[in-house]
C-alpha cells in the first residue's frame, strides 16, 4: 500500500508523539490525528494562527524532547533550512523511538524550481542543497531508517505570488534586488508564474524533463523488506496556496480549469502524465 503522510498521522494513538521541525503555522494543517503533536520553529512570528498542537519556539540541532521519545517525526520543506546540518541530523536520531517513522521533504537543489528561488530571494534561507539519493543515504545513514517509499512534489512556483504579496506592501528593508521586480506592473509576476507553472508542465509531457519538480516526500520506516517504489505525485497545484490534488477528484470549472480545494480559486488544470495523479 503507498505510504501517506496523512494516513500515517491518523494511525498513531493518543499516547504517541509526533514532532514536527521547521513547523511554520504547521506543516499539515488539515490533518486528522488523536496523538500529541508538538511543533518546533526557531522563528515565534509562525504561531500566530489558533492551532491545537503545542507549539515550542527552538532550534533543529538542540530538540527540546527527551530521547526515544517520537513516534513520527516530520520534517515539511525544513531541512533545506537548518543548520548546523550534522548536529540537526543526531538530534533527530536521539529522539527518534526505535521503530519510528519519519516523513522529510525537501527541494531538489539543483532543479529549475529551487534555482528561481533562490535567484529571486538570495538564497532564501536555503541553506542546505540536495540531489535526491543524496538526502535519501543521508537520512537512512543518520537516523538508522529505510526508504519506505517517496514521490515528487509538483510546484505551483507560489513563492512568486507570495512576492507579490511582499511588493504590495513594501517595508524599507525590502532587498533592493526585489525593490527592482516592484518596478514592474504586479500583474506581471503573476504573468511569469502562470507561464512557468503552464510551461513547465507542457515540457515535461512532451520532453520526459522535470522542469515543473519542485522536489520530493520521502516515507522512511524500519525496513519492511519491500522494493521501494516511486509513488505518484499530484501535478495539479494551486497557484495560489500550493496545496495539490488529484486530477480525478479536482472540481472542474473548464476544460482547462479547475477549482483548489483548499482556498477555492481557480487555476490552470492538467491532465495527468507518467508517474502523475
Ligand atoms: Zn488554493
Amino acid at each position: 500500500m503507498p505510504a501517506d503522510i496523512y494516513d500515517w498521522i491518523a494511525q498513531l494513538k493518543s499516547d504517541q508523539w509526533v514532532l514536527d521541525v521547521g513547523s511554520g503555522q504547521g506543516s499539515f494543517p488539515g490533518a486528522e490525528y488523536s496523538c500529541a503533536w508538538l511543533a518546533l520553529d526557531d522563528d515565534p512570528a509562525a504561531y500566530t494562527n489558533a492551532v491545537r498542537y503545542s507549539r515550542v519556539v527552538g532550534r533543529g540541532h538542540q530538540l527540546p524532547v527527551r530521547d526515544g521519545s517520537i513516534d513520527l517525526l516530520i520534517s515539511h520543506h525544513s531541512l533545506e533550512h537548518l543548520a548546523p546540518l550534522d548536529e540537526t541530523l543526531a538530534e533527530m536520531a536521539r529522539v527518534l523511538k526505535p521503530g519510528a517513522r519519519c516523513y522529510i521533504s525537501v527541494p531538489n537543489g539543483y532543479g529549475l524550481c529551487d534555482a528561481i528561488y533562490r535567484l529571486v530571494f538570495k538564497g532564501g534561507g536555503h541553506v542546505n542543497r540536495f540531489h535526491r539519493d543524496e538526502v535519501v543515504s543521508l537520512v537512512e545513514q543518520r537516523l538508522n531508517v529505510r526508504l519506505a517509499g517517496w514521490h515528487k512534489l509538483y510546484s505551483s512556483f507560489v513563492y512568486l505570488r507570495k512576492l507579490m504579496e511582499l511588493l504590495e506592501n513594501p517595508t524599507p528593508k525590502l532587498p533592493r534586488r526585489l525593490m527592482m521586480i516592484g518596478w514592474f506592473p504586479l500583474r506581471s509576476v503573476g504573468f511569469v508564474q502562470r507561464t512557468l507553472y503552464v510551461g513547465a508542465r507542457l515540457l515535461d509531457r512532451w520532453l520526459r524533463t522535470d522542469l515543473a519538480v519542485y522536489g520530493w516526500a520521502f516515507f522512511f520506516e524500519k525496513s519492511s523488506g519491500q522494493p521501494v517504489v516511486e509513488q505518484p505525485g499530484y501535478v495539479n497545484v494551486c497557484l495560489y496556496c500550493g496545496t495539490g490534488q488529484g486530477a480525478a477528484s479536482a472540481q472542474r470549472t473548464g476544460r482547462l480549469s479547475c477549482r483548489c480545494q483548499n482556498c477555492s480559486r481557480t487555476y490552470p488544470f492538467t491532465r495527468p502524465f507518467r508517474n502523475t495523479v
